[in-house]
């Protein structure tokens, strides 16, 4: 029993170590894995203590070696699905689907944004993740028209989906059907970018100095508009931007405000709002996400987020488990079996073999209750919550506190 406790201290020890460097070198998205483990550990080391007081052994199931306990409760086959959709550089073949949740599905027949268009240019190309629905490039390229027409050198566009959607390595909750895209706030650059500049140019946040509100200097109407653009448009289910940008949206003077429901305040998206388009045509298996509620989502239903509420962590809440391959729709798993229909290198960030820095992945904290109504009711939104979180939540903050700035908005 000694060795034993002694095994269980020190299998404890080096999963404790491997989180604390992990949390170091930035590779966050090892941390909710690493964390799960931890508890894991520690509650089989607790249960071991309870045991030797009780003077008890721990039940093995018969026929099996002792040591082997352990591996035997893990359920077979549950491989992190970010890892094995994050490995498939290339598509499937047409015809192009959307397969299951914005937060739980796969993209069959993904098409490729190109990166320069007249209108835009993609962003971090290494990451491979520029695919989407054609649906979606076909907005993309529109958006970028439509920027150039109001005054503006064109758009940049962040990450799309894999090639074959799916969850990712690090990132993002959503992007897994490909039909949302990220688009910085600030332009196009006049000159061209160098391939090592797409990699590496920083992201611009909208808020001031403070965190306290949306720049004006930094968010001109030109993007204002170009933001009411995307949420005008009849293929766009929401756009999510930081709260104090939509509450800039808000303060602003427009013609017709109906288009304001569909901007949608969530954590980050400082630096670059997100558009996910509704389920299109021809992807009976996509599940399309409830209309945003009624109303243009501004003044009182906007208060929700001037709370301390949204930015407090709740002490109850689990680390999610990652998600399995299992657990998505078959024909997920089957599409990640499939073979490529083309054969796409994974270029790597300049000078480097390195992947990119991944956003940190710290626990999310509770999402807003149903968008606007029902704000006293804490449970994550079934319409903008937990289950359809854009992307990864940035780091909580008590209200009047400087709202962080994501150190890398996806
Ligand atoms: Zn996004």
């Amino acid at each position: 029993m000694r060795r034993a406790g002694g095994r269980l201290i020190a299998a404890l020890l080096t999963t404790l170590l491997a989180t604390g460097a992990a949390a170091r070198d930035g590779r966050g998205e090892n941390t909710p894995r690493l964390t799960a483990e931890t508890a894991a550990a520690g509650a089989v080391l607790a249960d071991a203590r309870r045991r030797k007081r009780a003077g008890t052994r721990a039940k093995v199931p018969p026929g099996k070696p002792r040591r082997k306990a352990r591996e035997a409760a893990a359920p077979a086959g549950s491989a992190p699905a970010k890892a094995r959709f994050g490995a498939v550089h290339g598509p499937t073949a047409p015809p192009t689907r959307a397969i299951g949740g914005y937060s739980r599905g796969c993209l069959a027949g993904a098409a490729q944004l190109a990166a320069d268009g007249p209108h835009h240019s993609a962003m971090r190309l290494s990451r491979n993740r520029r695919w989407g629905h054609p649906e979606t490039i076909a907005f993309v390229e529109d958006l970028a028209a439509a920027a150039a027409g109001g005054g503006l050198n064109g758009i940049l566009v962040g990450d799309m989906s894999q090639p074959r959607g799916g969850p990712m390595p690090f990132g993002h909750a959503s992007h897994q059907v490909g039909l949302d895209v990220d688009i910085w706030f600030a332009a196009r650059p006049e000159a061209p970018l160098s391939p090592e500049a797409r990699e590496t140019m920083d992201f611009v946040t909208m808020l001031n100095a403070a965190g306290t509100a949306a720049d004006p200097e930094r968010f001109t109407p030109h993007i204002a508009a170009l933001v009411r653009e995307a949420a005008s448009d009849p293929r766009v289910e929401r756009v999510f931007v930081h709260p104090h940008i939509k509450k800039a949206m808000c303060d602003m003077s427009w013609p017709r405000r109906g288009f304001l429901r569909h901007i949608r305040p969530w954590y980050g998206h400082d630096s670059h709002f997100h558009v996910r388009l509704k389920c299109p045509a021809g992807s009976p298996a996509c599940e399309p996400q409830s209309p945003p509620p009624k109303g243009t989502g501004c003044g009182t239903q906007l208060d929700y987020w001037y709370t301390p509420a949204p930015w407090t962590p709740d002490p109850k809440a689990k680390p999610k488990s990652p998600l399995t391959v299992e657990r998505m729709p078959p024909a997920c798993r089957e599409l990640l079996a499939a073979p490529s229909h083309v054969s796409v290198p994974t270029p790597a960030p300049p000078g480097t073999t390195a992947p990119p820095a991944p956003e940190p992945m710290s626990a999310a904290p509770p999402g807003p209750a149903t968008d606007g109504a029902a704000l006293a009711n804490r449970t994550p939104s079934a319409t903008d919550g937990a289950a359809a979180a854009p992307d990864q939540a940035a780091a909580p903050v008590p209200t009047g506190q400087p709202t962080p700035v994501p150190p890398s908005p996806q």
